[in-house]
């Protein structure tokens, strides 16, 4: 399962986060998940919660899943699209079909909050 591995890398790097501040604890955790990584929102939230509650650093931290629309820009006339459904087929404003997507398609870490005690 994708979503397994991409919360398990997410979590390693709260662990090194956590080393390197000394903090006991990671409370919340902020992703960006970009529109166009294919990702199931349910599944990384589900492996997220289940590795997290594997170590005492991470159990019980919330996380906050922020995905951003995807946008397509045409590459006739750089008209942009803003859709969080599917691809366009052609661009809304010259109905051209040489349409490239500019979402981004990885997992961001955006913030954490620790608790050092
Ligand atoms: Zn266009």
């Amino acid at each position: 399962m994708h979503e397994l591995s991409l919360a398990q890398s997410l979590l390693n790097q709260l662990y090194d986060l956590a080393a390197q501040n000394g903090a006991s604890r990671v409370v919340k955790v902020t992703v960006e998940i970009g529109p166009l990584s294919g990702i199931v929102q349910d599944s990384f939230e589900f492996g997220f919660t289940c590795l997290a509650a594997e170590s005492s650093i991470t159990c019980g931290a919330a996380l906050v899943i922020k995905t951003p629309a995807a946008e397509y820009q045409c590459l006739d006339c750089n008209h942009i699209m803003r859709l969080c459904l599917d691809r366009p087929l052609n661009c809304s404003a010259c109905q051209s079909k040489m349409i490239m997507p500019k979402g981004g398609s990885d997992i961001i870490l955006l913030q954490v909050e620790m608790d050092k005690e």
